[in-house]
């Protein structure tokens, strides 16, 4: 197999852990007869350094071209005062993109239950996916307006961006334990008057697969009480983002959690879920686990490499079990330390 992997570092620990994603697609590329074309491109802060802007055209055309995005992070103190953030560029690449469905997988590792700031039988088993609508809703939707004694924001769904961020998650469900739960307001909100409606009718389509609806209230509450009761969650934007933010502490580091983007064609943007960590960044301390497990994400759902997927988690498993951590989890590994390990592990080196 041959595939083209456009590879934004970004800034902070970007850079760091985006070297570990390569060396580990570099193995798996070896071991398995696969050539992965990583190229790389600026965005972000770097880029505002270098171009004047955070999504420079070239960086842009190289993604559209590509057939899956590997992004580090972007931003940093540097960059938080300009007009035109590094943040800015994420934004216009999801939109350039056409991304619309947000996943994050929230797995608690048996290794590192303890850090989970959960009681550690809460979290035994938790293995959930958060799928979030990411481009409609109340951040985009018109009219928005402000006065010094008012101000709006509108929340807006069609049927159209309910259904296919909905059938997304039935359809991630039939890969997994067969549950999705639908989360919206639907007692006191139209807007998800609509999407249980819709979740019910594309439900019907997927006998197979358990739906069941939660109020945003309620869900928020079960995340913390009781999480290995989800498989899929799907939720609107704001919903989402609030939620998935929640559920990302569960885990006990924002190392170790990887997320993918996806639209109807085209490619899919692979990512960690933390940010650029000023505090650590140029110091060999990142975790890469977020990264590499991002990479497993793109392996399987843009390449369709299952097995090779598997191996690469089969491998981070080994090389926790084996007691390497990081500093975010009380470890003393350095970033390429642990990338080293996961690499032996893959290469079956002993
Ligand atoms: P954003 O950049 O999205 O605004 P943020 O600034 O709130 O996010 P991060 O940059 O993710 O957050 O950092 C939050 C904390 O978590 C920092 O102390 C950072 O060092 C730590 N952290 C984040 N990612 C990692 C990682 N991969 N390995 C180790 N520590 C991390
Ligand atoms: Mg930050």
């Amino acid at each position: 197999m041959e595939g083209k992997i456009t590879c934004l570092q970004g800034d902070g620990i970007g850079p760091e852990v985006m070297a570990s994603a390569k060396q580990v697609l570099c193995v798996i590329g070896e071991k398995y007869g696969h050539t992965f074309h990583l190229h790389d491109a600026d965005f972000g802060g770097i880029a505002i350094d270098t171009h004047g802007e955070p999504l420079p055209e070239a960086t842009l055309q190289a993604c559209l071209s590509s057939d899956a995005i590997l992004l580090g992070a972007v931003g940093g103190p540097k960059w938080d005062t300009l007009a035109v953030r590094p943040e800015a560029g994420l934004l216009g690449l999801r939109k350039a993109l056409g991304l619309f469905a947000n996943i994050r997988p929230v797995y608690v590792h048996p290794a590192v239950a303890h850090l989970s700031p959960l009681k550690e039988e809460i979290v035994q088993d938790v293995d959930f996916v958060v799928v979030r609508e990411l481009t409609g809703g109340i951040y985009f939707s018109e009219p928005k307006e402000r006065t010094s004694e008012h101000a709006t924001d509108t929340l807006t769904y069609t049927r159209e961006e309910i259904t296919r961020i909905v059938q997304h998650a039935f359809e991630l469900a039939r890969t997994r334990r067969k549950k999705v739960t639908s989360i919206d307001k639907a007692n006191v909100m139209e807007s998800s008057k609509l999407w249980r409606e819709v979740a019910n009718e594309v439900g019907a389509n997927y006998p197979d697969i358990v739906l069941e609806h939660l109020l945003v209230d309620a869900a928020a509450m079960e995340l913390i009480r009781r999480p290995s009761r989800f498989d899929v969650v799907v939720t609107e934007n704001l919903f989402g983002d609030i939620l998935s933010d929640e559920a990302s502490m569960i885990a006990g580091s924002l190392g170790l959690l990887p997320s993918a983007s996806h639209s109807l064609e085209g490619p899919s943007l692979y990512e960690p879920i933390h940010g650029s960590a000023p505090d650590i960044a140029g110091e060999n301390k990142a975790n890469p686990l977020a990264m590499l497990y991002s990479v497993s994400m793109m392996l399987r759902h843009s390449f369709l490499l299952e097995e090779e997927a598997n191996d690469v988690e089969r491998a981070i498993s080994a090389v926790l079990a084996a007691g390497y951590r990081t500093g975010d989890l009380r470890g003393e590994a350095t970033t390429t330390l642990f990338t080293e390990k996961v690499v032996q592990e893959l290469a079956g080196v002993k």
